[in-house]
């Protein structure tokens, strides 16, 4: 383990690990049991009564799901953590332990698919409701927390608009009304933001992204504090959502490399924005460290670097990006990001389909909008490819 006050997040994400076995690996093993065995009945009985710690069960606890959580607290800056089966079981985790019937959630407008759908269709079902806030209009934010307000939920930077919320300003806010603040840090990661450093509670990643890095494993975490982490996970732990021992090993290894990688996301998609910034088929390019973004000041206040994700809108509507998108080669058309390849896809029908004209008019998801995920390949490569496809 590093010393913990004087390692640096390098250190940290190579040097978190599992204790030696008594086999001597240099790597961490894999952990593929489904369950641990006792030593005695006394030892089950004390086990079960929490009386000592120790591994009984996957769905509870795994060496590799505990070495990821240890890592990712260490890097978060967290106390204690969960990981889940994947980011939206983590999102739904967190809203579903720590809220009940009658509570009402604050979240930002600009939030992934899924987190909408979970918002507005499953949680009213529970009689748990909530309102949303437009990321350009924080002033009236206060105005919008109600007495049986509980939980303040962003996303920054936001899925695929790249908004940006002060998360010193929502730390205040929240401290301010005693709401639970949440953030899915899954965009910056936490190499390039740490959102509990300005007073988040619970921070949640959908490690499919850029912790795994490489396209391969679905996966979340969620890291906070320990007074919220008790329900998050008893709810987790008994209904289900466990992340597999595999994909954690994955995760865990991965996360290894992520100062490295993240460095080379950041270098490519700056070429990248500078590339589109100058195209005349391009209307508007956004990155959060680009002289361009509304809110570069925030985004270099609060983010090391502007992170892998570009977008861009191209003149001429559905039918000229259906063109661009078709015309692409050597760039994959899929709908993940935080890749090694980089990634083109639409929002507007595929991440984001299951929102509303209206909806996605109020996230600037319009039929133009382009999501680029810059991967690790050699950006002029990326470029030419974009170059031919933009005609
Ligand atoms: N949060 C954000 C910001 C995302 O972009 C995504 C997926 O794209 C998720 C959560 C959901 O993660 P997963 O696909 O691992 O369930």
């Amino acid at each position: 383990m590093p010393d913990k006050k004087k390692s640096s997040f390098e250190t940290d994400a190579i040097r978190t690990q599992n204790p030696v076995s008594g086999e001597r690996e240099h790597s961490v093993p894999l952990y593929m049991t489904s369950s641990f065995t006792f030593e005695s009945a006394e030892h089950a009985r004390a086990m079960f009564a929490n009386e000592i710690e120790g591994n009984v069960y996957s769905r509870y606890s795994n060496p590799n799901t505990d070495e990821f959580i240890a890592k990712m607290c260490r890097l978060e800056g967290a106390e204690a953590g969960v990981a889940t089966a994947s980011g939206m079981a983590g999102v739904f985790g967190c809203l579903a332990s720590l809220l009940d019937q009658g509570d009402h959630i604050l979240a930002s407008r600009s939030l992934f698919g899924s987190s909408h759908q979970i918002l507005s269709q499953i949680l009213p079902r529970w009689g748990i409701t909530f309102t949303y806030a437009d990321t350009g209009n924080t002033d009236r934010w206060e105005s919008l927390i109600q007495p049986n307000t509980k939980m303040l939920f962003l996303e920054t930077p936001s899925n695929p608009g790249l908004d940006l919320i002060d998360l010193e300003w929502a730390g205040k806010l929240a401290k301010a009304h005693n709401l639970i603040f949440v953030v899915d840090n899954c965009f910056a990661t936490p190499y390039l933001q740490r959102p509990i450093e300005y007073g988040a509670d619970l921070v949640q990643h959908s490690a499919t992204k850029f912790i795994d890095g490489q396209g391969r494993a679905i996966g979340g975490v969620i890291v906070g504090s320990e007074k919220y982490m008790e329900d998050v996970r008893f709810f987790t732990r008994h209904t289900g959502p466990a992340l597999s021992p595999f994909n954690a090993w994955l995760f865990s290894k991965s996360l290894e490399t992520l100062p490295v990688r993240m460095d080379r996301h950041c270098d490519n998609a700056e070429k990248v924005t500078n590339f589109l910034a100058g195209h005349r088929s391009v209307n508007k390019v956004r990155y959060p460290h680009h002289k361009d973004h509304p809110q570069v000041e925030l985004a270099k206040k609060q983010m090391k670097r502007g992170g892998g994700v570009v977008c861009f809108e191209i003149n001429g509507g559905f039918e000229k990006v259906k063109k661009f998108i078709d015309k692409i080669g050597m760039l994959s058309r899929s709908a993940n990001l935080g890749d090694t390849r980089t990634i083109v896809t639409h929002p507007a029908s595929t991440t984001h389909s299951k929102l509303s004209d209206v909806e996605k008019e109020a996230v600037g998801i319009t039929p133009d909008l382009i999501r680029i995920a810059v991967g690790l390949e050699n950006a002029d490569d990326i470029i030419r490819d974009i170059e031919q496809a933009l005609g």
